[in-house]
C-alpha cells in the first residue's frame, strides 16, 4: 500500500513537521505527485537529535553487550526479509529501479544488518604490553550519528549506514533523500518490531538544504556519514568544520572500465554492460567510461552498440525490464542534456540517445552508447548518473592508465586482461579507491568501501565502519615504578 502521507519518526513516534509543512513526492513513471512528506527543518532536527541524545545518555542501547545488540540487528534483518516483496515494490514504484534489481537491493539491505551483527560480536581491541606499561584500547560509540543518504538505491544505502552505526552503539538521525522517501517509511515498524529502543533510531524527512543542513550544523551530532554528490559533500564539510565533526564522505564517480585486447571479451562486454546499465545507470560505481585497446576497439564498440540496442527499457515493475525509469523529471532532463552535449561535442552516438519506442511518457531513456569520446568532452569528464556510456580507444598500457586517471574522480575501476602481471601493475597505477580485475562490482562486505580524489573521504565497510562510528581511546597503566623527573625539587 502506498501511503499518502510520509511522516518523521522521532522518539518512537510518527510525527508531522513542527511547522506543518510538507513537500510533494512524485513517481518516475507518471511524474504525478503520489504523497506528501513531512518537510523537516531545524525544529524537527532539534527534536530528533534531542530524542537520540536522550537515548544515548540514558541507554540502554550504547551500553548493551555486543551480543544483545547483535540479536536486535538480526531481528531487523528478519523483519526486512519478511517484508522483502513489499519493500522491493515500494522501492521500484518510488525510484523507477527494475523490480528484479530492487529485490536484490532488499536482500542486500537485510544482509548489511546480519553482517554488522557478526562484526560487532567478533570485535576485539588492541593491547600493548611492555615490562613497564600496559596499554589497552577502550572503544566507545561516538554518540548521535547523522546519516544522510541519496536516492539511487535508497533503502540499501540507508541500511549500509544504519547497520554499522547501530551495531557500534550509536543512536541515529537519518535524513533520507527527498526524491525517494517511500521505502524509509517501512523502517519505523521494522525497528520497533525488532526491539530498537525508542529514540535510538529517528528519521527526519525533508529537503537537503533544510533538514540535511540542519543535521550537519547541529552541535549535538558529532558524526555525519554522507553519500551523495561531490558538490554537496563540499558544502557539508564546510558546515561541519565549525564543530570539527567526524565525516565519512561517499561521493560521485566516473569510473573507467579498461578492456585490453587479451581479455575474455565476451565476459568483459557482459560485465561492462551490466556495470553501467544496471540500476538504470544511477550507480556511483558505474563503469561509465569504457577504455578499449585499439586492436579490439571497433569490435568492442559494435558489440556494445548492438547489445545496448536490445536492452529492455520499460515499466520498472515488469520482471523482464532491464532499465526502468530515471528517478525524477529533473534528473531525466539533466541526463538528456548530457546526451545532447555528447552529440554537440562530436561524440559518435552508436546506440540509444532518446526515448525508446512506445514509451511516450515517463523518465525513460534507451541504453545509450557514445563512441570516439575524447577526454575534453563533458560526457567523459562529468558524472551523468544515467544509462549513458562513453567508449574511448587507447594504444598502450601507459595511455590506458593516463586516460583512466584523467578525471577528478577516483571511486572504482575495472580492468579486463588475461595478463596477470599487467593486471597488478595497472591496478596499482589506476587512481581508484576500489579496483576490480576481471569482474564487475562484487562486494565483500569486509573490505574498505570508498573513493579517493573527488569521490570521497574515509572508508566504510567491515571494521572501517565500526572505526568511524566509535571513538577508540587508549589507557596507559604503569606496571612498575614510574620514573618522574622532579621539577622544582
Ligand atoms: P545529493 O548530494 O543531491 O543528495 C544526497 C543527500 O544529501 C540527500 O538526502 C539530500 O537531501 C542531502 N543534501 C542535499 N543538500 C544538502 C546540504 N546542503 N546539507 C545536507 N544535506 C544535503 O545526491 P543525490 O543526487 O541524491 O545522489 C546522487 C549522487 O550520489 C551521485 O553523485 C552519486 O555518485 C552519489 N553516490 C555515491 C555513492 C558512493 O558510495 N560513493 C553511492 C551512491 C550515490
Amino acid at each position: 500500500m502506498i501511503p499518502e502521507k510520509i511522516l518523521h519518526f522521532i522518539g518512537g513516534r510518527q510525527v508531522p513537521s513542527v511547522s506543518g509543512r510538507t513537500f510533494d513526492v512524485a513517481d518516475p513513471v507518471t511524474n504525478a505527485v503520489y504523497a506528501q512528506a513531512a518537510a523537516g527543518d531545524t525544529d524537527d532536527v532539534d527534536r530528533a537529535v534531542e530524542a537520540a541524545a536522550q537515548a544515548f545518555a540514558a541507554g540502554p542501547w550504547p551500553g548493551m553487550a555486543a551480543r544483545a545488540r547483535a540479536k536486535v540487528l538480526g531481528r531487523i534483518a528478519d523483519a526486512i526479509e519478511s517484508r522483502a516483496d513489499e519493500l522491493a515494490s515500494l522501492e521500484t514504484f518510488d525510484t523507477g529501479l527494475p523490480i528484479t534489481q530492487a529485490r536484490g537491493q532488499a536482500a542486500r539491505a537485510a544482509e548489511n544488518f546480519r553482517f554488522f551483527a557478526d562484526v560487532i560480536v567478533a570485535q576485539h581491541e588492541d593491547a600493548f604490553s611492555s615490562p613497564a606499561q600496559l596499554g589497552y584500547v577502550l572503544r566507545k560509540p561516538a554518540g548521535v550519528a547523522g546519516l544522510i543518504t541519496p536516492w539511487n538505491t535508497p533503502f540499501m544505502l540507508e541500511s549500509w549506514k544504519l547497520a554499522p552505526a547501530l551495531a557500534a552503539g550509536c543512536t541515529v538521525v537519518l535524513k533520507p533523500a527527498e526524491w525517494t522517501p517511500l521505502s524509509a517509511s517501512l523502517l519505523p515498524d521494522i525497528m520497533t518490531e525488532a526491539g530498537v529502543p525508542d529514540g535510538a533510531f529517528n528519521v527526519v524527512h525533508g529537503i537537503g538544504e533544510q533538514a540535511g543542513a540542519a543535521l550537519v550544523a547541529h552541535p549535538g551530532v558529532p558524526l555525519i556519514s554522507f553519500t551523495g554528490e561531490t558538490t554537496t559533500g563540499q558544502i557539508i564539510m564546510a558546515s561541519a568544520a565549525a564543530h570539527l565533526k567526524g565525516l565519512s564522505m561517499e561521493l560521485g564517480g566516473k569510473s573507467p572500465c579498461v578492456i585490453f585486447a587479451d581479455a575474455d571479451l565476451d565476459l568483459a562486454i557482459d560485465s561492462a554492460l551490466f556495470g553501467v546499465f544496471s540500476l538504470n545507470g544511477e550507480r556511483c560505481t558505474a563503469g561509465s567510461r569504457i577504455l578499449a585497446e585499439r586492436s579490439v576497439y571497433d569490435s568492442v564498440v559494435s558489440r556494445l552498440a548492438s547489445r545496448a540496442a536490445r536492452i529492455r527499457v520499460g515499466s520498472p515493475s515488469d520482471p523482464a525490464t532491464e532499465v526502468g525509469a530515471l528517478v525524477h523529471q529533473e534528473h531525466y532532463e539533466r541526463v538528456m542534456s548530457y546526451v545532447a552535449a555528447g552529440v554537440a561535442e562530436g561524440a559518435r552516438l552508436v546506440a540509444g540517445g532518446g526515448r525508446p519506442a512506445g514509451l511516450a511518457t515517463g523518465n525513460y531513456l534507451a541504453a545509450t552508447v557514445f563512441a570516439d569520446v575524447t577526454p575534453s568532452m563533458r560526457i567523459f569528464r562529468e558524472e551523468i548518473f544515467g544509462p549513458v556510456v562513453c567508449v574511448t580507444p587507447f594504444g598502450s598500457q601507459e595511455e590506458a592508465v593516463s586516460l583512466a586517471n584523467d578525471t577528478r574522480y577516483g571511486l572504482a575501476a575495472y580492468i579486463w586482461t588475461s595478463d596477470l602481471r599487467r593486471a597488478h601493475r595497472v591496478a596499482s597505477a589506476v587512481e581508484a579507491g576500489m579496483t576490480w580485475v576481471n569482474s564487475h562490482n562484487v562486494r565483500d562486505l569486509r573490505t574498505p568501501f570508498g573513493g579517493i580524489k573527488a569521490s570521497g573521504l574515509g572508508h566504510e565497510g567491515g571494521q572501517h565502519s565500526i572505526d568511524f562510528y566509535t571513538q577508540s581511546r587508549i589507557v596507559h597503566v604503569a606496571l612498575g615504578d614510574t620514573h618522574v623527573p622532579r621539577f622544582g625539587a
